[in-house]
């Protein structure tokens, strides 16, 4: 018996231990006209609560954007105050973008384009040194990009939705037992020209079933009187699985 204690005890040191929350350390200033002292853990359960909802996307831009931080920063934290992002356009990705690198677009540390190659491009103002980051093809399920298209479009029914939400799910747990250096590609960028440009086209596509949810609420209460004055497709949202 004592053997098999000891047996376990070694498996389970041995294997890394990724964390359900995980965090990064940050640098910022100490009050309004402050100096720089202010040392702060951030954790993905932090940004969850600025973006709404803990989802897949928020741990991909989580973890991956802690990956290229550390390569910035590899001697100390991150500053807060020395670093500017470009973000591609998921809601879930812009918030990981200023909320782990504190950059805004009104200071000209903050855009978003799709045109990038990267989730992220992220870059010291001190030295110009600049990464780019994105996941390695093959890591995410093509399932959840595939339903995830026909949503966004609005064309998915509601129990298919409930259907990704359990992908999205597990692909969250998936990811947050994995070895981060493992599933993202984090390369250099030489001589990187930051050009911003302003535009505010992006959808949010994170919002765009709430007729999903009043259809959970009203399943079974909404008469045919009703619906048939509702629009068709928050009519179609209405049916039942
Ligand atoms: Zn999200």
């Amino acid at each position: 018996m004592k053997n098999i204690i000891l047996i376990l005890f070694i498996v389970s040191i041995s294997l890394p231990a990724f964390a359900q929350n995980p965090s990064i350390k940050v640098l910022d200033t100490d009050f309004s006209k402050g100096r720089l002292t202010n040392q702060q853990t951030i954790t993905l359960q932090d940004v969850a609560k600025f973006h709404g909802h803990l989802c897949d996307g928020l741990a991909v831009g989580f973890l991956g954007l802690r990956e290229a931080l550390y390569k910035l920063y590899p001697d100390t934290i991150t500053d807060r105050t020395n670093t500017r992002i470009i973000s591609k356009s998921s809601p879930c990705l812009t918030d990981i973008a200023i909320y782990l690198t504190g950059a805004r677009y009104q200071f000209n540390t903050f855009y978003v384009s799709d045109s990038i190659k990267y989730a992220f491009i992220v870059q010291r103002t001190d030295n110009n040194k600049t990464y780019g980051v994105k996941l390695k093809a093959g890591v995410k399920p093509p399932a959840i990009d595939s339903l995830g298209a026909l949503a966004n479009k609005g064309k998915l029914e509601a129990c298919k939705i409930d259907i990704l939400h359990q992908l999205e799910n597990n692909f969250t747990q998936q990811l947050l037992k994995s070895n981060p250096k493992e599933i993202f590609i984090i390369e250099e960028i030489k001589n990187y020209t930051w050009q911003p440009t302003l535009q505010n086209i992006f959808m949010k596509t994170d919002i765009l079933e709430i007729p999903v949810k009043l259809s959970i609420v009203f399943r079974f209460k909404v008469s045919s009187a009703f619906r048939s004055k509702l629009s068709t497709p928050f009519r179609s949202k209405l049916s039942t699985c």
